[in-house]
């Protein structure tokens, strides 16, 4: 997300669309056991914006999955629309949900205590849990 400044994208059945303006803050991957399930796969990848630099259009319902966390879902389809924290201005927005592929890369993964034994290992810093740095 270098040249380009204005990246758009949405859930499943197009009810929730998001347009995000500039460049992340940081790509991550996260293996615990909460994306694990609001994703219904083997990890959540996000894209992490400042609040401010993401818009969303369409109705979002959330709720509260740590004491801090927020996460918004589509009431219609499900999808997992994005994570935003009572305690800091960031927004995680899920890498899939972007209408391109390839337009980041993970620099590095979170809460490999959970990470299922098939993933590959060492592409990048993990973490057994939070970010240590
Ligand atoms: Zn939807
Ligand atoms: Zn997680």
């Amino acid at each position: 997300m270098n040249e380009q400044t204005t990246y758009e994208g949405g859930c499943a059945c197009g009810a929730v669309r998001f347009r995000a303006t500039g460049a992340p803050i940081r790509v991550g991957m996260c293996h615990c056991m909460t994306c694990r399930r609001v994703h219904g796969s083997a990890f959540g990848a996000y894209v992490i914006f400042d609040r401010n630099a993401v818009s969303f259009a369409g109705r979002t319902q959330a709720w509260r999955s740590s004491q801090a966390g927020r996460r918004h879902f589509c009431p219609v389809c499900g999808s997992v629309a994005f994570m935003t924290y009572a305690d800091r201005d960031e927004i995680d927005v899920p890498l899939g949900a972007f209408d391109e592929t390839g337009l980041v890369e993970p620099a590095y993964e979170l809460w490999c205590k959970h990470k299922e034994p098939w993933l590959p290992r060492g592409a990048r810093p993990e973490y057994d849990e939070e970010r240590t740095c």
